[in-house]
């Protein structure tokens, strides 16, 4: 079994990205500004943007989080994203997500400005995607296809089975192995006998959040596994695979922590970049 280095992948991708950096900085004299927005105090989104800036510095990119009361009320919100979208030194920016209750997401990520949507998530880079165009692409399936990418392994005829039909997830995930050429099969909370699905799978994309949900014998000898899902049980971060037992099964096994994680802050700086590029090589 071959375990898909997520963390060694990203840290190698990014010794181009500064080199990449460094020409941009020369070329435009300034370098990629990201802006994360982070509404209220979740531990787990405190964390994930304390990373996407560490890595930001990394690459040599500005990186900035700007904080909002949890009580913030969404007409706040929206003028944030606003002057966001109206500030030219500002590249790409992303609404940290879950937003709380009383916030419609939907609505504040489809005013993200298409060309700064670097989190892919509003509705003209999801339509991009549905359409085959070019254009931003959410950063956890992207960054697990650079993984595959990375490990050179084929998509091309294989079937893919992604576990999970989230927005942010597992239906753009599913769209891009489709365009990858893979067979692809989505399964969701309905689906009824996911094993029977899981059992087929060449390639198999996991999550939804919850602990253990596929087991060693709902995986095909030597399938590509692919965990997305992080849960914390007690202090120790686990994902929707039971690893342990996969390790036996699985011919390349992504780990938690370590895996698709970093991958995710790897496109997301990758996206950066290429929203930075789009709005100057289009003037
Ligand atoms: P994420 O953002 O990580 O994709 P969400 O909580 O938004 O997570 O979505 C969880 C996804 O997991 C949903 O698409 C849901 O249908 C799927 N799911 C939940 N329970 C099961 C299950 N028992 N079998 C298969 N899929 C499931």
């Amino acid at each position: 079994m071959i375990i898909l280095d997520g963390r060694a992948t990203a840290r190698a991708l990014e010794k181009n990205l500064k080199v990449k950096v460094e020409e941009l900085k020369d070329k435009y004299n300034k370098v990629p500004k990201l802006i994360v927005v982070l509404v209220g105090n979740n531990p787990a989104s405190l964390s994930y943007v304390k990373s996407k800036e560490k890595a930001c510095k990394r690459v040599g990119i500005d990186g900035f989080t700007i904080r909002l009361d949890e009580d913030i009320i969404e007409k706040d919100l929206l003028k944030v994203v606003d002057e966001l979208n109206d500030d030219s030194s500002v590249d790409g920016f992303i609404i940290q997500l879950p937003l709380p209750n009383h916030i419609n997401a939907d609505k504040v990520l489809n005013r993200v400005k298409a060309d700064k949507d670097v989190d892919g998530m509003g509705l003209l880079n999801a339509g991009k995607l549905m359409n085959r165009q070019k254009g931003l692409l959410p950063a956890t399936p992207k960054g697990v296809m650079m993984l595959l990418d990375y490990y050179n392994i084929p998509l091309k005829g294989k079937h893919a089975v992604v576990v999970g039909r989230s927005n942010i997830v597992g239906s753009p995930m599913a769209k891009l192995l489709i365009n990858a050429d893979a067979t692809v099969t989505l399964t969701h909370r309905y689906t009824n006998d996911l094993g029977y699905y899981t059992k087929q799978a060449d390639i198999l994309v996991v999550a939804t959040g919850i602990v253990n949900l596929i087991t060693a014998d709902m995986v095909k000898k030597g399938a590509v596994v692919v965990e997305v899902g992080i849960n914390r049980v007690g202090d120790k971060l686990v994902g929707d695979v039971d690893f342990e037992n996969l390790k036996e099964i699985a011919g390349y096994l992504t780990p938690v922590p370590g895996g698709v994680g970093p991958m995710t802050i790897s496109a997301l700086i990758h996206n950066v970049i290429e929203a930075f590029l789009l709005v100057r090589q289009r003037n």
